[in-house]
């Protein structure tokens, strides 16, 4: 027999499929395998098998050995990475790497075993002791303890009588050693949570209207606290009991125990999780529960959308509008284009959540396209919190220079006197963003890249966010020598200090990539501030979705512009989620809750909408500009991006790839809304310098993408890099 056989090298050269003949009747579609490559023996997946080969069987290499009894993939999966393939633009063995948790490629964990000792059903305690040597007191306390307790581990028996008593009785048959399978499990600390709910009526409408559209999208379009996660729940009920499986994705993996808590209420072992903050064995573990049918609900962020599971029936993607479902690395799919594909190919129904939608989506709703569904109440008819602008240009002119405004300072006091929590929210990590030298205005820079850095108070450092180089901090500028520093930018380390300052009894967290390094740093953080034993909770947008804490009153936004001014199509849309999610961190239980907005725009429409929570005017203004200005989902934005540490090089590949490009670009006018050549907006980032063409092109037109990527992929090379992105969240 001959199997196809794609091999784990991520190079284009190698991006072929190879053939390789086998007599193991256990190689099938999907199995993984080790074969020689060259001199070598690496890793692969068999994708076809056949009887025939169109080559020469005296020259095609055997398969070295199957990997795995079960194949890794399945007819089904293996369609999902050819769609990445081509729709994504990187090689098979790239995609393929999607689908394998990354610790089972090259065998760097395995499946561990306990040994189980277990006692001889029947045997009658007494007689056997007295066959046992005088002697051997630990042997008969074992006997004991073994005929009471049937079952226990060798582990546990060896160290309380010593491993010799335990062989000993083995050897004299009144006890048995079997192997059983260590499941290493990820929900330590994680307390199931059942709240038996009855849905309301238009949550029981919402559920029906999922499963009967003939539309295989549904947008559930609910503000927070509408009751959507009980539709999810009920949705992958159905489906286990159809026999069919679900996968459930959730943005964040801060989010993930929340909402893992609920789902092992209901479905107890029949939920594995699947993501980054789980050890390299639980994930193992988990990925192979999900592939044997011992779990048939994945849960997880955005490469869930991978997991291993068969005859799938439901999809959820909880608020779907998060950038995180856009990877920002090779491969860059979008989740939801994938979970489409998935649906379609096995019949599933794709649920899309969310109360603040991404245009894109909204947009579809409204034209049909997808299954529109809206819970527009509060479960508990609780309105939602009242937003309170601060103007804070007023505050500058007042001679107020510290990070709050004093209608945020008065909310504070209120809410620390009642014995409230509050939640400080602020999209900058670190002390300040900038550092600037008051004498000569020079601003310190990252070396290997064209990015102000960042002060870390902490650690006393300059840390730069893009490539995350870390300097000491200065005590005199690098270009004239002067002692005297001034602190550009307010972030989360700063904002604790001046708290501290203010209301210095009050306890407080902060939450941020720089607290939350360790496994559990997110967890431990959120425990601590939901058990109250925190009053204020600093932190980026980490802090800003899915988190129910009842006694949380009051919400600062400190610096609502932050997020608008980015050159970015999609700021509009970002900061108007971002405000909606964290205003709706408040006020989620009995007391009433307030926001405080503070910004230098107040009269910024996007602002307006947000604190009157009025997605629909704010997506009217919003895809009208889309629209005028020829923006997604109207055309795909296509972005090639040139790199090279040499800039020579990457400008000459720049200039060479353009005037490519312009052909395509003059045949086909019509098709283009904008074709340009720039410097990246971030000009060098690690060393690199960077160049972009830029492309608007009608939306969805996939032969076109073909060809541009067909004309630009032959200029890569060993010291330029050339990338490819469709409509993607980070232009930088
Ligand atoms: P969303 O995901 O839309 O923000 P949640 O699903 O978190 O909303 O629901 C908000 C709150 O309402 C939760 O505390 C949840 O337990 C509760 N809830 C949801 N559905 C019901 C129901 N049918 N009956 C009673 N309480 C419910
Ligand atoms: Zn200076
Ligand atoms: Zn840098």
């Amino acid at each position: 027999m001959f199997a196809d056989v794609i091999v784990d090298i991520n190079n284009v050269e190698v991006d072929k499929i190879f053939e390789y003949s086998f007599s193991d009747c256990d190689i099938k579609i999907g199995s993984r395998v080790a074969v020689p490559f060259g001199q070598k023996i690496i890793e692969g997946v068999v994708i076809g098998v056949k009887e025939v080969s169109k080559f020469d069987p005296e020259k095609i290499r055997p398969i070295h050995r199957l990997l795995e009894k079960t194949p890794a993939l399945t007819e089904e999966t293996l369609s999902l990475m050819e769609y990445v393939c081509k729709t994504c633009y990187v090689t098979r063995a790239a995609a393929l790497r999607l689908f394998l948790p990354s610790e089972m490629r090259k065998g760097k964990v395995k499946e561990q075993f306990n040994r189980i000792v277990s006692y001889i059903d029947g045997l009658d305690v007494n007689v056997a002791v007295t066959t046992l040597r005088k002697t051997a007191i630990k042997q008969k306390e074992l006997l004991y303890y073994l005929a009471e307790n049937k079952k226990c581990n060798f582990t546990v028996l060896a160290e309380r009588f010593g491993a010799s008593a335990v062989n000993g009785l083995v050897e004299k048959g009144y006890a048995i050693i079997t192997t059983e399978k260590r499941i290493r499990s990820p929900y330590k600390g994680i307390d199931a949570q059942n709240k038996n709910v009855e849905l309301t009526e238009k949550q029981k409408k919402a559920v029906n209207s999922v499963v009967n559209s003939d539309k295989s999208v549904s947008l559930l379009f609910g503000v927070t606290g509408s009751g959507k996660t009980e539709v999810y729940l009920n949705l992958i009920n159905r489906a286990i009991e159809k026999g069919k499986s679900a996968i459930m994705l959730v943005p964040e993996i801060s989010l993930t125990p929340q909402m893992l808590k609920q789902l092992r209420a209901r479905f107890g072992d029949n939920a594995a999780i699947l993501h980054s903050g789980l050890s390299a064995g639980e994930r193992f573990d988990e990925w192979w529960r999900l592939r044997n049918g011992e779990a048939k609900i994945a849960i997880g962020a955005r490469s869930a959308i991978f997991a291993p599971l068969e005859n799938v029936g439901i999809i959820i993607i909880d608020e779907e509008h998060d950038g995180s479902y856009t990877s920002e690395s090779a491969p860059r799919y979008s989740t939801v284009e994938v979970a489409k594909y998935r649906a379609e190919y096995c019949g599933a129904k794709l649920v899309l959540g969310s109360a603040t939608p991404s245009v894109e989506s909204y947009k579809y709703a409204l034209d049909g396209v997808y299954n529109l569904i809206e819970l527009p109440d509060r479960i508990n008819k609780k309105p939602l919190p009242e937003v309170e602008i601060a103007d804070m240009r007023k505050e500058v002119r007042r001679g107020n220079n510290t990070p709050f405004s004093s209608v945020l300072k008065t909310e504070l006091e209120n809410c620390l006197s009642k014995g409230n929590q509050a939640i400080i929210f602020l999209n900058q990590r670190g002390y300040s963003k900038t550092v600037i030298c008051t004498e000569c205005g020079h601003v310190q820079k990252c070396d290997s890249c064209d990015v102000s850095l960042t002060y870390h108070k902490e650690d006393e450092s300059l840390l730069c966010h893009y490539c995350g180089a870390k300097y000491k901090m200065i005590t005199a500028c690098t270009e004239c020598g002067s002692p005297f520093i001034r602190y550009g930018g307010t972030g989360t380390e700063r904002v604790v200090d001046e708290l501290k300052k203010l209301f210095p009894s009050a306890r407080i967290l902060r939450m941020d990539r720089d607290t939350t390094q360790s496994k559990e740093g997110h967890f431990k953080i959120l425990n601590k501030f939901s058990a109250r034993e925190a009053d204020i909770l600093v932190g980026t947008q980490m802090i800003a979705k899915g988190h129910d804490f009842p006694f949380v009153t009051l919400v600062g936004i400190l610096d609502a512009d932050m997020s608008l001014h980015f050159s970015d199509y999609r700021s509009g849309e970002r900061t108007f989620q971002l405000l909606t999610q964290v205003a709706g961190r408040s006020g989620r239980a009995e007391q009433s809750g307030k926001v405080v907005l503070q910004t230098y725009s107040p009269d910024n429409p996007v602002l307006r909408y947000a604190i009157n929570y009025d997605y629909e005017n704010f997506f009217k203004q919003e895809i009208s500009i889309r629209k005028a200005t020829a923006f997604p989902p109207f055309t795909d934005v296509v972005r090639i991006l040139i790199s090279s540490e040499d800039d020579d090089r990457a400008l000459s590949a720049t200039k060479a790839i353009y005037e490519e490009l312009s052909y395509i670009y003059n045949e086909q006018r019509e098709k283009f809304r904008f074709f340009g050549c720039m410097k990246a907006p971030l000009k060098r980032l690690q060393n690199k310098f960077r160049y972009q063409v830029l492309m608007r092109i009608n939306a969805n037109d996939r032969e076109l993408l073909d060809k541009v990527f067909i004309s630009v992929d032959k200029y890569k090379n060993r010291t330029v890099l050339i990338s490819m992105e469709v409509n993607s969240n980070n232009l930088t």
